[in-house]
């Protein structure tokens, strides 16, 4: 298999790669305070691309207390909300300008095809900043007209205001970089918070690329601050810290919870987007191609390691094998390779960790007497590439139907009736998306209350757009990110009553 070396880079994205990398903290590029350093690793073929700094606990401290001091001294919670609206169109334009360089530094990171990485990742992450900063001039509290009965005679003017929550600490991972970024800081800065935002150890490059872009649209020092390091170091410690106001996690619900308990401490806000073990529902009238393709976009997207990958189809008895004999023999012709080449539709997956867990999980699944309708194995390294796979013979109770696999593993059964498709769709911890493949309008409505999902999908699954909340139930944590939804989450109401009597 080609390597990335084969492709050939913008010069931009060369220049981005070979200098030393730096932490943003205040206005400041910086090592870490040990002068450590962690290696940022090439899925495609396992080679180290850069080193960026190893921060520790002096190191957040540091970005926590730059975050602080700018938002307690008030440039930006203070400063017109058409110019935090200004600031971040801009932003949004220089995410665009740099594209291409943004889509290669995240395709090498992350592993993912560097078309899906500009079409998807880098203009939906300058399209949040934008459709954001529409936010930052319509944030609005009410007036309340307060009765008052106790109060004889009282003249009350009563309303809320809504004002930023302060600062913000963002843990965010390695599956959409550059856009869980954005996701976390245009939020942030629409509502006069200030962040700081540590990526995940896989995939920090994008985050610092886009911290340059931050300071050349010209927002005051200390408002986005980001630091590289690990979870168990550096995110512990951002969660941790009580001059924190809210944090905001995407990740694993284990690691969500460990981030819960130490965020509660200290009574910081939270929103937690975590896990998923989505249902896709394939209804008896489906036509067999549109529900194959269907059900293989859900699962095989983004190398299936994304939070609402499509993993666990449940597919009328009468269609079952139609749809997986199609699903099997799209999956086996998906192109796999490095993120780098143009025809490449699977890459590899993020990690070697990531690698082995996926590799476990498919062979636990044959241990517990599932069989291979597709794909199954690893690739011969030195990339972290694995087939596309579905499993048939499963059943509710092994764990690849249980637990999270993040990764291109998809799982199949039957069902008879829609009674049991809802019983075994929401038989899950998780609660985060569904979808819902069929054209009977009637099952398709009386279906959507009865899923435990954030997001429910018909005739489509994954699709995500920055007015729609999105976010999760049971174990998939709690608040909304996108839409109306995220300005609550990150500001406070404050309530006003004044006694003109
Ligand atoms: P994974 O195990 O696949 O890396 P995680 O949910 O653990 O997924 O990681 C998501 C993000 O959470 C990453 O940025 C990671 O560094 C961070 N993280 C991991 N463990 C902790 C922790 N104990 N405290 C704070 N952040 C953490």
């Amino acid at each position: 298999m080609e390597t990335n070396e084969t492709f050939a880079l913008l010069d931009a994205t060369r220049a981005f790669l070979a200098k030393p990398k730096k932490m943003l903290i205040g206005a400041e590029w910086s090592d870490a305070a040990s002068g450590r350093q962690l290696d940022v690793v090439n899925p495609a073929d396992g080679a180290v691309i850069a080193r960026v700094p190893e921060a520790d606990e002096r190191d957040v401290q540091q970005a926590v207390a730059a975050a602080r001091h700018a938002f307690d001294a008030g440039p930006w919670r203070n400063a017109k909300t058409t110019d935090r609206e200004r600031l971040m169109l801009v932003l949004a334009d220089l995410i665009e300008v740099n594209a291409r360089e943004l889509a290669e530094i995240e395709s090498l990171d992350n592993g993912k095809p560097v078309i899906v990485a500009q079409a998807l990742d880098v203009a939906m992450a300058a399209q949040c900043f934008r459709y954001m900063a529409g936010w930052a001039t319509k944030i609005e509290g009410s007036v309340i007209d307060a009765g008052m009965p106790y109060l004889l005679g009282s003249e009350i003017f009563a309303y809320t205001r809504k004002e930023p929550v302060g600062v913000v600490g963002a843990i965010i991972p390695w599956n959409f970089p550059l856009l869980m970024a954005a996701w976390k800081i245009a939020p942030s800065l629409a509502t006069g918070c200030t962040v700081v935002l540590k990526p995940a150890e896989d995939t920090p490059l994008s985050a610092l690329r886009l911290g340059e872009l931050i300071q050349a649209a010209g927002f005051p020092d200390g408002v986005v601050n980001i630091v590289t390091g690990y979870g168990h170091t550096a995110g512990a410690a951002l969660s941790r810290d009580p001059r924190i106001d809210k944090i905001a996690f995407t990740g694993s619900t284990q690691t969500g919870k460990t981030i819960g308990h130490a965020a509660l401490d200290n009574m910081t806000r939270m929103s937690l987007e975590l896990g998923g073990k989505s249902p896709v529902i394939v209804l008896p009238d489906v036509d067999l191609d549109t529900a194959a393709q269907g059900v293989a976009n859900a699962i095989f997207f983004n190398q299936g390691q994304v939070c609402t990958a499509g993993s666990r189809a449940y597919i009328h008895s009468k269609v079952f094998d139609g749809v997986i004999e199609r699903v099997a023999k799209l999956a086996a012709n998906l192109k796999i390779g490095p993120g780098m080449d143009p025809a490449t539709q699977i890459g590899p997956l993020v990690s070697a960790k990531q690698l082995e867990r996926v590799c476990g999980y498919i062979d636990s699944g044959f241990g517990e007497g599932a069989r291979a309708a597709a794909g199954g194995r690893a690739l011969d390294g030195p990339g972290f590439f694995v087939e596309p796979t579905v499993l048939v013979d499963t059943t509710q109770a092994m764990r690849v139907v249980r637990e999270e696999i993040f990764g291109p593993v998809l799982v199949a059964m039957p069902f008879d009736d829609v009674d049991t498709a809802v019983r075994l769709a929401n038989d899950t911890p998780y609660g985060l998306g569904a979808s819902i493949w069929s054209n009977d309008l009637a099952a398709i409505h009386k279906l959507i209350p009865r899923i435990a999902a954030g997001t429910v999908w018909v005739n489509c699954h994954s699709l995500l757009d920055n007015a729609l909340p999105f976010g999760g139930m049971k174990q998939s944590g709690f608040g909304r990110e996108l839409g109306r939804a995220v300005i609550d989450q990150y500001t406070e109401s404050k309530s006003v009553m004044m006694n003109y009597a």
